[in-house]
């Protein structure tokens, strides 16, 4: 199957760079290779480059300018953010502990575990079904804390934190609030009041059409961070030559995104269009089940397939031209079920067949009708090679 007749229902396949992005990408590998730190001419023009870019993702982040910081991508942003603010606390110090959640992407996660491993203080808020953190969960852990990370929007299941009411805790506990904003930002708008919410923000170019390996982290004015990277570069918080072309493309993709987000009806009409699509999948798989909650991403949907094994069915899938993608991928090449789902208290023999699909911008509605007949042909396909000894799905 030629990889253009496929329908990407996989949230980084979907979200290739757009028109704009990839020319900018090109033009800028043509035209403005040159160091944007060089003090000669040419050089001076790509810093000029630079600096406007810098400034369209400060429009669509709601932020200033001078406050972000380009990295190699979201998990970049996200070490940054986290190993910035706990670098700058002293051993003694009475609040260091830093607060999370285990549903959150494994950036923060992994980073979160490591830290534990080290004996770092980290306390994980409990997480309900729904995978919406209730901020009373989260009060009693702030008495000791420095730093809290909360993601806006999972990139499982799509549900939706309530930033707002975590961002007062925070603030009243006089705790930092880093949120992982990568599935968030490009999709949802941020207005200067909730972009004001986090005291750090990271987010990724390639959720909102950018090209992959460029990020972005947010440092409101007067916080602290000590850098990862040494240099001069972005300020001294992380050296290294910038990345031109791709910080080009970003800015080129937070241009379109800001414009598609200044229509709401864009979000409404895919959103229905997902929810025709889920429910096209339980009418051809009656025991699937959603995983996703009501409060989420016009984006995305969970979907468990009891009984199968999300990697057989992902496999399947991708031999009919359905790109889709699920939990994490363990070392043996089998799946794992989603630590994310599992969090969640999704039972095991639903997580284990779990499968997101994920729209873009420029889904339509003919790629999910498709999408949906196929794996209702796929799954039933696996089950009876299932209940059939020997027999293997072709
Ligand atoms: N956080 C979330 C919620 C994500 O979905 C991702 C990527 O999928 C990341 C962080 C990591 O971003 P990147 O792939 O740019 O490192």
């Amino acid at each position: 199957m030629d990889s253009q007749d496929s329908i990407y229902l996989d949230n980084n396949a979907t979200t290739r760079p757009c028109a704009s992005a990839a020319e900018a990408v090109a033009s800028a590998l043509t035209t403005l290779w040159y160091n944007p730190s060089s003090i000669h001419r040419p050089g001076q023009a790509a810093r000029h480059a630079l600096e406007l870019a810098r400034k369209d993702i400060a429009t669509l982040l709601a932020c200033k300018p001078r406050e972000l910081t380009f990295t190699s991508g979201g998990t970049e942003s996200i070490d940054l953010a986290i190993r910035g603010v706990l670098g700058t606390l002293s051993a003694a110090a009475p609040r260091r502990a830093f607060v999370t959640a285990r549903t959150e992407h494994a950036a923060v996660r992994d980073l979160a575990e490591s830290l534990e491993q080290s004996g770092h203080p980290v306390h994980w808020v409990p997480v309900p079904r729904s995978g919406i953190i209730d901020p009373s969960d989260l009060a009693p852990l702030l008495h000791d804390a420095a730093l809290v990370s909360i993601q806006w929007a999972n990139n499982e299941t799509g549900a939706i934190q309530s930033i707002e009411a975590i961002s007062s805790l925070c603030r009243n506990a006089g705790a930092l609030l880093h949120c992982d904003a990568v599935q968030w930002a490009g999709k949802e708008p941020i207005t200067p009041e909730l972009g004001a919410c986090a005291d750090l923000l990271s987010c990724s170019a390639h959720k909102f059409h950018g090209p992959k390996g460029v990020g972005v982290l947010r440092v409101r004015t007067g916080v602290r961070l000590s850098p990862r990277l040494l240099g001069t570069q972005e300020l001294g918080r992380r050296g290294g030559t910038e990345n031109v072309p791709g910080i080009l493309g970003a800015a080129a993709a937070a241009r379109a995104a800001t414009d598609w987000l200044a229509n709401p009806a864009e979000r409404t009409r895919l959103a229905s269009l997902r929810d025709r699509f889920e429910a096209a999948v339980i009418r051809g798989v009656p025991d699937a089940h959603v995983n996703s909650p009501a409060q989420r991403l016009w984006n995305t949907t969970n979907i468990g397939f009891p009984r199968l094994e999300a990697e057989a069915l992902l496999l399947l899938l991708s031999e009919q031209g359905v790109a889709a993608s699920a939990g994490a991928a363990c070392s043996s090449g089998s799946l794992d079920p989603s630590p994310v789902l599992l969090a969640m208290n999704i039972p095991r023999e639903i997580a284990h067949g779990s499968l997101r699909f994920s729209l873009s911008r420029n889904t339509t509605q003919e790629e999910l009708d498709r999408a949906a007949a196929i794996i209702a042909r796929c799954v039933e396909k696996l089950r009876a090679s299932a209940s059939t000894p020997g027999m293997l799905p072709t």
